[in-house]
C-alpha cells in the first residue's frame, strides 16, 4: 500500500501528524507522508488517516 497527502487538499489541521505521527509529518504547513510505502502492519493506521481526514487529502491506494 502507498499513502500520500495531497497538499493542495490539506489544511493543516495537524490530525493525522497527531494520531499517526509514525506515518505523517508536517513540511512547510501541510502534512507530508513519512515514506510513501506504507508496511503491512501500518495499512490499517493509513487507513484509518484517510478516512479521519476531514479534508480528503489523505490518498491511500
Ligand atoms: S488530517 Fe488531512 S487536513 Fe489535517 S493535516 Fe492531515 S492531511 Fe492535512
Amino acid at each position: 500500500m502507498k499513502v500520500k497527502v495531497d497538499p493542495d487538499l490539506c489544511t493543516s489541521c495537524e490530525l493525522c501528524v497527531g494520531d499517526h505521527p509514525e506515518l505523517f509529518e508536517m513540511k512547510d504547513d501541510v502534512a507530508v507522508a513519512i515514506t510513501e510505502e506504507v508496511s503491512a502492519d501500518m495499512e490499517a493506521a493509513a487507513r484509518d488517516a484517510a478516512d479521519n481526514c476531514p479534508a480528503g487529502a489523505i490518498i491511500v491506494e
